[in-house]
């Protein structure tokens, strides 16, 4: 289903073509529409407090409040690990989702019980006291948030199969995943269900849903989006990031979300106290973007370096055709020698597993999360609360995580990881010296089928080679479609990605979105 692009749609509003209100409704529409089959979304907000919100908003634009907004009056879905205050907040797991008969909580009035009052099963799904700085800026900006967007349960996977709400399916195909941990975001605006999500990217989760649902998706600069209100996965990698359908509303939607926010310790005030300008994509400069830009194709990556990471030759394809095109486009292109390949992995899953064993840690039934409910001491209460409400793949992470960071393990595995970590942030910025931008595939695969990568993590984890990097290295990332794949009959989308320096995300979008207008 085609829909209108978020600025397009923000344009019509400002002309008054269209309403907010009406806006708003069309969206809830598309979403019954299609959700049943794609279960993109965990909570729709809740009808009348919506239309509330966009009366509301009609009411700024009307009055001037807005102007030089890009965003007024546009419906974005959020990830359900992103925080919008008085919404429930799952992470896709049963930690936090309550009482699971209610599936589809509307709200804050929806469902609510009080833990233990009538019925000592009935447990209330946690809802956020206060909005993440990303949603509070796009809310300042006259968005409006429609719903939260199924995920891995905490992030942690890559196909949204994790989800203590069942699997996503992928719109292009509903027998195929969606990508994760960001599907139900990805395949949201994939179905036509919403203009444009946030999501948020650990080690791929933004960039590899994108690719597998043929949309645009960002993952900004560590440090240049405030992870105020992200339930943390790994602090050290992690950014929140828009997915759209094109550059261009990824450029408006990072402009309006990033920035320095004295709420996050980690974030970074390099450019304008932190805020990037996106004027010469929102401003729709007609050449800017690729000139005097060269590109580097790393050697070696568009063919299997080890047994276990094949890549899909018709991927390699794809690739080498979006250099052509680039090439086309006046870009010069340059083989280059990254090297680290191999340690990209390994190193990426020690210290994800070990920073996500001590950010979970947390949910112990106490302070936060489902609380087991028969038990004779505390260490059992905290045991068994913390067996039924994480899923499998979250334990083996934890386990993982605790592990490494043990007594005696340390040095051999966490140290040795975040040594390998910075020698990898060497080779990355020793070919920043020769490039301005690294082109590279997203997946080795088009999206698999449900069920296929369940009862193979060591697999699924090797589908992350070509993501990881830019999360290892804080760099920004963009992955936007370059062609498809006929997999049985069906034209699978392939995403490419252009890794940038630190703060690049202006040019990156600009090429993406040069791309774009090139090739259609
Ligand atoms: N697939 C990766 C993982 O499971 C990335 C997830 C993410 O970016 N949140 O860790």
């Amino acid at each position: 289903m085609a829909i209108d692009s978020a600025l397009d749609l923000a344009r019509k509003i400002r002309r008054g073509e269209l309403s907010v209100p009406e806006a708003v409704t069309e969206t809830l529409a598309n979403i019954d529409k299609c959700n049943d089959e794609i279960n993109a979304f965990i909570t729709v907000t809740d009808r009348e407090h919506v239309l509330e919100r966009a009366e509301f908003v009609q009411r700024q634009i009307d009055n001037g409040e807005l102007d030089g907004s890009l965003l007024a009056g546009v419906p974005i879905a959020v990830k359900d690990n992103i925080s919008v205050k008085d919404m429930p907040l799952t992470c896709g797991s049963r930690m936090l989702a309550g009482d699971l008969t209610n599936r589809f909580g509307t709200g804050q009035s929806d469902n609510i019980q009080i833990n233990g009052s009538e019925n000592d099963q009935a447990e209330t799904k946690y809802m956020a006291t206060y909005s993440s700085t990303a949603v509070e800026r796009l809310e300042q900006a006259g968005a409006v948030v429609i719903g939260k967007t199924n995920m891995d349960e905490f992030g942690m996977g890559s196909t949204t199969e994790t989800s203590v709400y069942g699997a996503t399916k992928n719109p292009h195909d509903n027998t195929r995943v969606p990508g994760g941990s960001s599907g139900g975001s990805a395949a949201a605006v994939a179905a036509g269900m919403v203009p444009c999500a946030l999501g948020s990217d650990t080690g791929g989760s933004i960039r590899q849903p994108a690719a597998y649902c043929g949309v645009t998706g960002l993952k900004p600069t560590y440090g240049a989006v405030s992870r105020y209100g992200l339930v943390a996965y790994g602090s050290s990698l992690e950014q929140i990031g828009p997915i759209a359908g094109n550059a261009d509303d990824c450029a408006a939607i990072f402009q309006t979300i990033s920035g320095w926010d004295p709420l996050d310790s980690t974030g970074r005030k390099k450019i304008n106290n932190g805020t990037p300008h996106m004027n010469s994509i929102i401003k729709d400069k007609k050449s800017a973007g690729t000139e005097g830009i060269t590109i580097g194709l790393p050697k070696g990556i568009l063919s299997p370096f080890s047994e276990e990471s094949v890549i899909d030759e018709r991927i390699s394809e794809r690739i080498l055709e979006t250099a052509h095109r680039f090439e086309q486009m006046g870009v010069s292109i340059k083989e280059i020698d990254i090297g680290m390949a191999e340690y990209v992995v390994p190193a990426y899953y020690i210290i994800a597993c070990a920073e996500a064993s001590s950010n979970l840690s947390r949910f112990d039934g106490v302070k936060y999360g489902h609380r087991a409910v028969n038990y004779d001491d505390l260490h059992e209460m905290l045991r068994k609360s913390r067996t039924e409400g994480f899923g499998e793949e979250v334990r083996r992470r934890i386990r993982l995580g605790t592990f490494v960071l043990s007594e005696g393990y340390y040095d051999a595995y966490y140290k040795k990881a975040c040594q390998v970590r910075r020698l990898i942030k060497n080779a990355y910025d020793k070919a920043f010296d020769q490039v301005d931008m690294i082109l590279m595939p997203v997946t080795p695969t088009v999206a698999p089928k449900l069920g296929e990568s369940l009862n193979d993590p060591l697999r699924m984890y090797q589908g992350d080679l070509f993501t990881i990097p830019a999360n290892l290295t804080g760099l920004p990332a963009v992955s936007f479609p370059c062609g498809t794949i006929d997999t049985d009959g069906c034209e699978l989308p392939v995403g490419a990605q252009l890794i940038g320096r630190a703060f690049s995300e202006e040019k990156q979008l600009a090429l993406v979105r040069a791309f774009q207008r090139k090739t259609g």
